[in-house]
């Protein structure tokens, strides 16, 4: 079956086509505009949502080289996100279905994040995880560790109860004077830094659940002690507070997996989500897998942040299941599984 997948949830806009479960084409617009303000605009992205649905639509199946007539469904992101954001979407995929007679799917984009690990590049294609698996779910608005049962059925067994670990990342670059997002830009500096160099306290919290606002908290006190007795000491110290900053992120991530991985007796450990682009977490990950016999798995980096494909891809097992949704489905901006 040929699946057109939309993801409008937060700033991107993205539209895929998929072949079964082979990638055919997977466009992606970003948002510049939020840049200025040092986070997303909701108003703003919903407006840019509407200016680039059609155009990156078009291209996706362009690129995919089919033509409208062979698209047999068309899956959507219903939630969670940013209610504006999601209308837009939402609206282009129930009209596009409603004008081309095709089906429509709903696809929790959280679902979709981890989906992104059975998306095929080509037949050929076997890396995917088997069942259960473990997954970490790592982006910019969760923090989850989710048991994979199959390809529709995932039981969350831990989450951040404040912050996610993106956006722990993002408010300490912040705090630190990095421009947002500032994850990728810790991760950046973190390779020239000390990672011993600084000590942060690392929450107490029970089960396999996160908590990340206590750093951001210990991060602007002790920058804020330093800089008394040394007003350049962020600047002469960034890649060691970098460093230290990413390397607490990612113990506190780590060890519930840790705990996860031995109270299950899972032994195959996949990441998702934006943040499982971090060449920290990814090393660790590696390292983890060698000491305890872990197979690991992460998807390709186009599939980490938000995009179409994933979304195409959950698409495909729901059609599977003639798991359709009709013209009043509205969408979600806050939910469970
Ligand atoms: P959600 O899916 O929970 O609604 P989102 O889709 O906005 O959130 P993603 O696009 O999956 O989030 O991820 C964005 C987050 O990933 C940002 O917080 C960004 O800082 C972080 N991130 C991206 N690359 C890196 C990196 N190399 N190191 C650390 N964090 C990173
Ligand atoms: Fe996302």
């Amino acid at each position: 079956a040929i699946i057109l997948g939309i993801e409008s949830s937060c700033d991107d806009t993205s539209a895929a086509v998929i072949k079964d479960d082979v990638i055919l084409s997977n466009v992606v617009a970003n948002q510049d505009v939020h840049k200025a303000y040092g986070g997303v605009v909701p108003e703003l992205a919903s407006r840019a949502h509407q200016q680039n649905i059609i155009p990156v639509v078009e291209k996706a199946i362009k690129d995919a080289g089919v033509s409208r007539n062979d698209i047999n469904a068309v899956a959507f992101t219903r939630g969670p996100g940013l209610m504006g954001s999601l209308l837009v979407g939402t609206s282009f995929a129930k009209g596009f279905a409603l004008a081309n007679n095709l089906p429509l799917i709903e696809v929790n984009h959280l679902h979709a994040h981890v989906m992104a690990h059975f998306i095929k590049e080509n037949e050929h294609d076997t890396n995917q995880p088997s069942f259960p698996f473990l997954c970490l779910l790592v982006s910019g608005g969760n923090s989850q560790i989710i048991v994979v049962r199959d390809q529709l059925h995932m039981e969350i067994i831990g989450q951040t109860i404040d912050d996610a670990a993106g956006e722990a990342f993002d408010k300490c670059a912040k705090i630190i004077g990095l421009p947002y997002p500032g994850g990728p830009l810790i991760d950046k500096m973190a390779r020239e830094g000390n990672a011993e160099a600084f000590k942060f306290n690392k929450p107490k919290i029970k089960d396999y659940n996160y908590s990340f606002s206590g750093l951001k908290t210990s991060v602007l006190y002790f920058l804020r002690d330093e800089l008394k007795k040394n007003p350049e000491f962020i600047e002469e110290n960034k890649a060691d507070i970098c460093a230290s900053l990413q390397k607490t992120i990612i113990d506190i991530l780590m060890d519930k997996v840790i705990k996860a991985a031995k109270d299950t007796g899972i032994k195959q450990v996949a990441l998702a989500g934006g943040v499982s682009a971090n060449s920290g977490l990814r090393d660790r990950l590696t390292q983890l897998a060698q000491e305890k016999g872990w197979k690991t798995f992460i998807p390709k980096f186009s599939y980490t942040t938000d995009n179409a494909a994933m979304i195409a891809i959950n698409g495909y097992y729901k059609y599977l299941k003639q798991d359709f949704v009709g013209q009043e489905v509205a969408p979600f901006a806050r939910t469970e599984f």
